[in-house]
């Protein structure tokens, strides 16, 4: 009795008859022999269980090699890409924080693909530091003695307290035991940098008379967090950094302050609501203030410290300093970024983060005006679009309470139960620049606050494919 499916899958070519073909020999080019045959290999495993199937198609070389090669471009491609964030937060920690200004991309470039003088002193020929080109900057911004960059703030606060109080306790505000993103915790880093933590007053109130009952000879740091992603309101009480200054130096304690966002200029003078500043909390009193480079500064991730020159000496020569230390390209991109504060004035225009702040909500409708028509046509009739207000956030835990008034697009079903949102808003991330929104009460909407390349974005509507939502 003969099997003609059998006799098809017997009838299948071998993996050395189709790498030697000539449809192969350019997949070989682009992405090694080794991986090809692993593709073709695999490739024919599928094709002995489809040609199982009694009405299966017969072998096709043409849309078999297809097959691989589509198999193989998608294996090889990135998975970490540009996308379009308009889910109305503009410090997006999950979407990479702040988009950094063209002059650091620049300056970048130059560093990746050169040798730099990163520890280098191009004067003397000799060893140099490789903070000094930042810390340049940092000292004239912040009014700190001496600085330090770090990975990212969560290395700073480590960093700072573990050469400060190793072993010893520091007090701290139960008011601002925070937790932020989920996996930075104030209390588990405290303990992994071999400090006791001591919490003092309560959670919504918080007096000076707490700090001073808890001084003991044991007693390394008073400590300040910036409770940066949520807000304590109602019947509370903190104390004002002067006075928490105050009470550190009468006991010799070095009094540190976790900024978290810290931003470098007053955001004030931009209309936006005001976060304090690194300078502010060393007028204040402050030995050592930690920030990020990342969230309102508006530059690549890093953890920045400053502060009295004693004490940053001693953080700077923690062993611990040379395993969380920046490399070359942060720090290039940091220089530059740095170097845009010197011109506060053009700062609106030339940092991403604070020119995306910035907009108002009438420029912002202005261009869902624009792009309106193309992502109705996109969507076809069974979706209604229309323009709508939305409320964008600065996000990263800068400035939790405020919100900017911004402009969306918001995607309903044209008919009641006909569409599915959540795989509408697949599709949206499912482009070639995936678009990545938010859902609120069935609706998807696209904060278009964020919006920036917006001819590339209108281009790839084409490629929606809105079939299964
Ligand atoms: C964000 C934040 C941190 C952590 O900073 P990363 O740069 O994300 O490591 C620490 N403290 C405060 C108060 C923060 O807001």
């Amino acid at each position: 009795m003969v099997n003609p499916a059998a006799a098809a899958r017997r009838a299948l070519p071998s993996v050395d008859r189709l790498l030697g073909s000539a449809a192969v020999a350019p997949l070989i080019d682009a992405y090694g022999r080794s991986r090809v045959t692993e593709s073709l290999r695999s490739a024919l495993d599928a094709e002995r269980i489809r040609l199982v199937a009694e009405d299966a198609t017969p072998f096709d070389e043409v849309r078999f090699f297809a097959g691989c090669a589509a198999a193989l471009q998608s294996g090889a491609a990135p998975s970490l890409k540009p996308v379009f964030n308009l889910t109305g937060t503009v410090l997006h920690t999950n979407l990479g924080r702040s988009v950094m200004p063209q002059c650091a991309a620049d300056a970048v470039m130059a560093a990746m693909t050169r040798p730099v003088n990163l520890e280098f002193d191009l004067t003397t020929g000799a060893r140099g530091e490789r903070d000094s080109h930042v810390e340049r900057w940092l000292k004239q911004l912040t009014g700190g003695d001496k600085a330090v960059a770090v990975n990212n703030n969560a290395a700073a606060v480590y960093l700072a307290l573990n050469t400060l109080a190793l072993r010893r306790e520091v007090l701290v505000s139960r008011g601002e035991l925070i937790e932020i993103g989920g996996s930075f915790r104030i209390p588990d880093i405290m303990s992994r940098a071999g400090v006791k933590l001591v919490e003092v007053g309560t959670t919504n109130r918080t007096h000076l008379k707490d700090y001073a009952d808890a001084i003991t000879p044991r007693t390394a740091a008073i400590m300040k967090v910036h409770t940066s992603n949520y807000v304590v309101q109602g019947f509370t009480a903190a104390v004002p950094e002067t006075d928490l200054a105050k009470l550190a130096h009468a006991h010799d304690l070095p009094f540190i302050v976790d900024l978290g966002s810290g931003t470098l200029v007053d955001l004030a003078q931009y209309g936006l609501p005001h976060e304090p500043t690194p300078r502010e909390a060393l007028a204040n009193g402050a030995d050592v203030v930690t920030f990020s480079g990342d969230k309102l500064l508006g530059g690549p991730q890093a953890g920045l410290l400053v502060g009295r020159k004693d004490l940053m000496a001693r953080i700077a020569k923690n062993p611990m300093k040379r395993a969380l230390r920046l490399d070359k390209v942060s720090l290039t991109a940091l220089d530059a970024v740095l170097r845009l504060y010197l011109h506060p004035e053009r700062l609106q225009h030339e940092l991403p983060a604070l020119r995306m702040l910035n907009r108002t909500a009438d420029e912002i409708a202005a261009q869902a005006a624009r792009v309106l028509p193309a992502v109705a046509a996109a969507l076809g009739d069974r979706w209604r679009v229309t323009v709508t207000d939305c409320k964008s956030q600065i996000g990263s835990g800068a400035l939790p309470v405020d919100s900017l008034p911004s402009t969306g697009l918001a995607m309903t079903p044209a008919l009641k139960k006909k569409g599915n949102v959540g795989v509408l808003a697949s599709a949206f991330r499912e482009l070639p620049v995936p678009v990545v929104g938010h859902i609120k009460d069935g609706t998807l909407i696209l904060d278009l606050r964020c919006l920036d390349h917006e001819g590339e974005f209108v281009e790839q509507l084409q490629h929606l494919n809105v079939g299964k939502a």
